[in-house]
């Protein structure tokens, strides 16, 4: 578990302005609508530096397996024009979320998959990343997780690693923050999504671990038929 490539939720930089001054933030209806793209869509994604063809095609064959729960289809493209732009050159695992990608300049990647294509959870970590990109949030931020962490071992821990540290802000953003209600739609908390980070015991007070979810859970498909009825 120690070896897991945590990976960061990246926000535009207006989103960071407005959460920065909570009482400004803008209200938004029961589902992120605004971030989720038309029914239907076909999805262009684009390679920005230059993969192997066996890691593309091993990042194409994860980000698929999201295809028969969505009425999206996935086009690969090549640089600008993807909606979805992907780098694998980096260190670091983050993607933003959904169609808050539209708000990046086009020669700026949306998703980064630095995770080595031989890396054994390479293939979970494409998909949760593209689950990002459709739209979901990190489980384990869902307002009925209630895991109880302890704090300060989460800060240490994510500070100290040599791979993409987290700052303390960070971590809150990605680990600790629940998203609201008005905010989200949402389903009842799911320990076996896949937007759920591993939790180890050391980073949690008392008896509370949750494993690497390896798969799409059932509650991962229900939200996407949900989100993107055919
Ligand atoms: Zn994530």
């Amino acid at each position: 578990m120690d070896n897991f490539q945590y990976c960061t939720l990246q926000k535009p930089a207006k989103e960071l302005k407005s959460s920065a001054l909570a009482n400004s933030r803008k209200k938004r209806s029961l589902v992120h609508y605004d971030k989720l793209w038309p029914s239907r869509h076909t999805l262009k994604i684009a390679f920005m530096d230059n993969p192997t063809p066996e890691h593309k095609d091993k990042i194409i064959a994860a980000a698929e397996k999201w295809l028969p729960y969505i009425s999206l289809k996935f086009e690969f493209v090549e640089g600008v024009e993807g909606e979805i732009r992907i780098a694998t050159e980096g260190v670091v695992n983050s993607s933003f979320l959904g169609t808050d990608a539209l708000d990046m300049f086009p020669d700026t990647p949306t998703m980064n998959l630095g995770i080595d294509p031989e890396h054994e959870d390479f293939e979970t970590v494409v998909i949760h990343e593209f689950g990002h990109a459709l739209g979901a949030m990190h489980e384990h931020q869902h307002p009925k997780a209630q895991i109880p962490w302890n704090k300060e071992n989460v800060y240490n821990y994510y500070q100290n690693r040599p791979m993409n540290p987290l700052s303390r802000g960070e971590v809150d953003d990605n680990i600790f923050t629940p998203f609201d209600d008005a905010d989200a739609l949402y389903l009842p908390y799911d320990r076996k999504s896949i937007m759920h980070h591993p939790v180890p015991n050391n980073l949690t007070l008392g008896n509370w671990a949750n494993p690497i979810n390896r798969e799409i859970s059932d509650k991962d498909k229900q939200l996407m038929r949900l989100i993107y009825p055919r």
